[in-house]
């Protein structure tokens, strides 16, 4: 293959998910196999102003494979949101002869990625990275089912105590905007409701399906999203406390659990794939591209349009949660 790219840079930023390990490799090897220099950059943005840039050695790449956060750490950088900060950050990559940059992040990381490429012209490559699944474009971000699989695996072990005591559980999961993991792990664990951003559900009205059901004697099981509008799980139980305060409520949050763990099966060939077409792209020529999943098939869309438009709701999936809740 021709290309006029000799030398990629390559960082991941934001919030970490399981599986950026992977998808580092798979840069790294595609680079090898098309005989390009491939250099890390430390700590996202940060480490793209500052300068830290490092080589990616065989053993780390084969050593962090099976593991969740990322090899090459991650950031938010605030400088990076600044005209100086950007042009900073592209001079220190044309001295170190960096010809292409690969962002591997969520959707703040690929909006910088963008940026970046509008404002200096060099190409650049976005690989979406979030456990939110919150990009529009991609079936499937990296880390996404190695967190839900985490989710549903936790409420399975809730549920085996919830069922003992016969209690209600408020279980808070991750997804300020997005209710991807709550309705999905929500249908897979069983819950008897699922509480997301998209919808807003009041209150009064989730506490009467409770009261319709039979809590003396079944366990039920609430997923919360912590964007949920009409509150959190500890604000949803203090409520429900309140107006039935003859039942044992008890709340869960999951928090950072969610980010962590071995990335599964799924995300590790997802990342693998994306990250290997996200270095061919740029050998062809590509630029201002997000390399994304649709329909098992890996394609671009330009960075810019994706950034900027909200991700598609699973409304199809939502009405059937509504059926499977029980
Ligand atoms: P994620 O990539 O997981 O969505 P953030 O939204 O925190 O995480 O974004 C990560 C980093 O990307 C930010 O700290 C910042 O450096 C950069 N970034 C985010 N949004 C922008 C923006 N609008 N302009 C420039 N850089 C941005």
């Amino acid at each position: 293959m021709k290309h006029p790219i000799k030398h990629i840079g390559l960082l991941t930023s934001g919030g970490d998910a399981p599986g950026m390990n992977a998808a580092i490799r798979a840069v790294a090897c595609a680079g090898k196999h098309y005989d390009i220099a491939v250099t890390g950059i430390k700590a996202g943005y940060q480490g793209l102003i500052n300068g830290w840039f490092t080589p990616l050695e065989d053993h780390a790449l084969m050593h962090n494979l099976c593991r969740g956060g990322t090899l090459l750490k991650s950031s938010r950088c605030q400088a990076f949101h600044t005209s100086n900060g950007r042009r900073q950050a592209w001079e220190n990559l044309n001295q170190a002869g960096i010809d292409a940059l690969i962002v591997i992040g969520g959707d703040g990381s690929l909006t910088g990625a963008a940026l970046l490429e509008e404002e200096y012209a060099i190409a650049v490559m976005g690989i979406p990275a979030t456990i939110d699944n919150d990009i529009f474009g991609t079936d499937a971000c990296i880390g996404y089912d190695t967190a839900i699989n985490t989710v549903v695996d936790a409420i399975d072990k809730i549920h085996d105590t919830a069922h003992s005591h016969t209690r209600l559980f408020f279980i808070e999961v991750m997804g300020r905007d997005s209710g991807f993991i709550a309705l999905n792990a929500g249908i897979a664990a069983g819950c008897s409701a699922i509480l997301i951003p998209e919808h807003n559900q009041p209150i009064d009205d989730i506490i009467q399906s409770f009261t319709k059901r039979n809590l003396d004697d079944h366990p039920c099981i609430v997923i919360v999203a912590e964007g949920h509008k009409n509150g959190g799980a500890a604000e949803l139980a203090s409520i429900t406390t309140q107006q039935l305060p003859d039942h044992d409520i008890r709340v869960t949050i999951l928090g950072h659990i969610q980010r962590g763990g071995s990335p599964s099966c799924a995300d590790r060939v997802l990342a693998g794939r994306l990250g290997i077409y996200a270095v061919e792209q740029l050998l062809s020529g590509a630029s201002g591209m997000m390399a994304a999943v649709q329909h098992h098939q890996i394609r671009s869309l330009p960075l810019m349009e994706t950034v900027r438009t909200k991700p598609t709701f699973q409304n199809d999936l939502f009405r059937l949660s509504n059926i499977l809740a029980m």
